[in-house]
């Protein structure tokens, strides 16, 4: 995966100096990152196993993408489920015009919350360099955090949809098939 922060070799240089590339691999034990066959004593930029081309190039730990990663699925699987509860809304309210005033709070409701998780997954993806030069558990503490906090922020407003609906429920039009009424 390129980042930004990660130029290659031959990004930087004008013309593709594999000579670094080859005298790396000489008597080193490493595999190609693609298939993971032995590339020790490799001549040349390309895995004779897969056929793919190698580059060497600058890396740091701090892009490891695992925390980045699990801060933006937190965002994108709640803005999914939320974009999707809204367009349900949305029809519902569009198709029975007559509802009452509930059904309109949730879909304002989580409209709000889609935009809030659309920020986030933008925030994390704009502001990548910000994120990478955080250490490693500080970036892992922040993605749990934020993990925690859209999990509780949804259990919130699943308390408040059963409340509203639930409350809507038991004084709704129950009396039509009412088989124990008065
Ligand atoms: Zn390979």
């Amino acid at each position: 995966m390129p980042h930004a922060t990660t130029e290659t070799l031959a990004q930087t240089e004008q013309t593709p100096d594999h000579s670094l590339f080859v005298r790396f691999v000489a008597g080193r034990d490493v595999g190609c990152p693609v298939c993971d066959y032995s590339i020790r004593d490799l001549t040349g930029p390309t895995c004779p196993e897969c056929g793919c081309a190698l580059e060497l190039r600058v890396g740091s730990p701090h892009l490891r993408t695992g925390a980045w990663v699990f801060a933006i699925v937190s965002f994108a699987l709640a803005l999914g489920f939320d974009g999707v509860v809204s367009i349900m809304f949305t029809a519902m309210l569009v198709l029975n015009p007559t509802q009452r005033w509930e059904p309109i709070g949730m879909v304002t409701l989580f409209f709000l919350l889609a935009a809030s998780m659309l920020a986030g997954v933008l925030l994390l993806v704009r502001r990548r360099t910000l994120w990478a030069r955080r250490p490693l558990r500080q970036q892992w503490a922040i993605a749990i955090a934020i993990f925690l906090i859209v999990g509780l922020l949804h259990a919130a407003v699943g308390g408040v949809f059963v409340l509203t609906v639930g409350g809507a429920k038991a004084k709704g039009p129950a009396p039509s098939a009412g088989p124990s009424s008065s």
